[in-house]
């Protein structure tokens, strides 16, 4: 089984347009066992295949519920809902921070599971919101692509100055910061 570490942000497989998966085979099933590992490892509800250096049309998750770790293959999002959804949205791509996000707060996502069943998942709140996240990242997009202009600066003034100094938060320690670029207290 390959062993992943999680792209985070500044790396060019980010912002890259994933291929179709055309085979579930024999590698795509070590693949997702990859991923599912490095989900594990890094405490996350979702990680999709660029996040780990492959350019594939698939995620796999884990909202800590009875059904254990799921895999989505060559989703999309068919419908989303007019009804607007805020939550502090987090990337283990860009580790420490969260974004307060506005987006649909339902949307009907098509894909194919890991046996190349066709599935239709109509999700709402935290799982509605995780299968925009991923299905983004398949499109090269990152969450700092959806925020206001305000948030987005002291997003990028944060992450650049840890690039600058590699200090990051300490784990538990993360922030978050408003649609007006506040850091919010907790
Ligand atoms: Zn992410």
């Amino acid at each position: 089984m390959p062993t992943f570490t999680i792209r985070t942000y500044g790396d060019p497989v980010l912002r890259q347009r994933a291929a179709e998966v055309t085979d579930i085979d024999a590698s795509l099933v070590q693949l997702v066992d990859g991923m599912v590992d490095a989900l594990y490892a890094a405490s996350g509800l979702a990680v999709a295949a660029p996040q780990v250096g492959v350019e594939k049309r698939l995620f796999v998750y884990d909202l800590n519920d009875e059904k254990g770790p799921q895999t989505l293959i060559n989703p999309v999002i068919e419908e989303s809902g007019e009804e607007p959804w805020t939550y502090d949205e987090g990337c283990l791509s860009v580790p420490g921070l969260y974004f307060t996000i506005v987006r649909p707060k339902d949307v009907l996502v098509s894909g194919l599971d890991i046996d190349g069943n066709e599935v239709r998942i109509e999700a709402s709140e935290l799982m509605g919101r995780m299968l925009q996240h991923e299905i983004d990242h398949l499109d090269g997009t990152l969450l700092l692509e959806h925020l206001q202009p305000a948030q987005r600066k002291a997003g990028l003034r944060i992450l650049r100055e840890r690039q600058v100094t590699d200090r990051r938060p300490a784990k538990g320690d993360p922030i978050t910061i408003d649609p007006e670029g506040q850091i919010v207290d907790d």
